[in-house]
């Protein structure tokens, strides 16, 4: 029996920081959670990590720690852990974090991009663990993703590996944030589906999306689509299977140019289950040339919320 190791792993999101204490066989075994400041600067996210990091360390415990990982949003330049203009972080444009870390704590520490990070988590803990190149996507706001290449993440010569979201399914489609036209993040992202599905509902109001969310249009979301789509609801499943179907188109993309057969999905309206998965599925199938089809993989994630802090920690174990 081989020993455990431990290491550290910390998730930074937009409105908390967590952290906990990881085993090598991808347990969490306490947990932090601390609001991440955003909106206060660089100075203060800064001082919540730390905060929550020593809070983490009270409670090792006597175990020795590997290192301290770090899930960051944003482009993360990985030699020297520098976050660079993460998204809801104002003020925030190159901050050495890694650095800022290692000076407080001595140990090890690593940073990576936090879609990376989740990739990482379920390559080595999670639905990923039997497949050692993949596709991972994270479906939610917006769509992001990592590569897994021979069970190690890919990240290209800048770290920008994976962006599956502007990839582009229409050049002539609806602009994207990123200034692009027709990118998947158009047609898939959480705001889009809740806007169509308040469209169709409209003029559909006997849908029973009606009753998942309460009655208000403006509150709809994944969920109460997919859980109308479970009860039956006919337009449920047509919002679903054509959001199956274009991101699907994306990631045919991404199996062709990789030679890659596995796509592995997580975030928010993954959860949405059946109709999505088998809508996906189908969708990269009729996509990919007739050699590939019959190995194709669509696999749900499994970590769910865990993925940040075990994919962090991962980076050091
Ligand atoms: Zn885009």
């Amino acid at each position: 029996m081989s020993l455990l190791q431990y290491g550290i792993g910390v998730d930074l999101g937009g409105t908390t920081v967590k952290t906990g204490i990881v085993s090598s066989d991808g347990k969490i075994h306490s947990q932090t959670v601390l609001p991440s400041l955003a909106d206060q600067g660089p100075k203060t996210v800064i001082a919540q990590i730390k905060t929550a990091i020593h809070d983490t360390l009270k409670i090792v415990d006597g175990k020795t720690i590997t290192g301290i990982g770090i899930g960051a949003p944003g482009v993360v330049e990985k030699e020297k852990g520098v976050v660079k203009n993460p998204p809801n972080f104002p003020g925030w444009n190159e901050v050495a974090l890694g650095e800022e870390i290692h000076d407080s704590f001595g140990v090890n520490v690593e940073v990576e991009n936090d879609a990376n990070a989740a990739a990482i988590a379920e390559a080595k803990f999670g639905a990923g663990k039997n497949y050692p190149n993949f596709l991972f996507v994270i479906w939610g706001t917006g769509v992001g993703g990592g590569i897994i290449s021979n069970g190690k993440i890919y990240r290209g010569p800048s770290g920008g590996a994976g962006e599956i979201g502007h990839i582009s399914i229409n050049f002539d489609g609806p602009r994207c944030n990123c200034g692009a036209k027709g990118c998947v993040e158009v047609y898939v992202g959480q705001r889009h589906l809740s806007m169509l599905a308040a469209q169709r509902v409209a003029g559909n109001p006997r849908s029973k999306i009606l009753e998942f969310c309460g009655g208000d249009l403006s509150t709809i979301e994944p969920l109460h689509i997919s859980q109308a789509a479970d009860a039956g609801d006919a337009l449920a499943q047509d919002i679903l299977v054509k959001a199956g179907k274009h991101l699907g188109i994306a990631i045919a993309a991404v199996m062709h140019t990789l030679d890659f057969r596995v796509s592995i999905i997580g975030g928010g309206i993954s959860a949405a289950g059946k109709y999505v998965f088998d809508a996906v599925t189908e969708s990269v199938k009729s996509h990919v040339l007739a050699p590939m089809r019959k190995d194709i993989l669509v696999v749900p994630a499994v970590l769910r919320n865990s993925a940040g802090i075990l994919g962090a920690a991962g980076l050091v174990l």
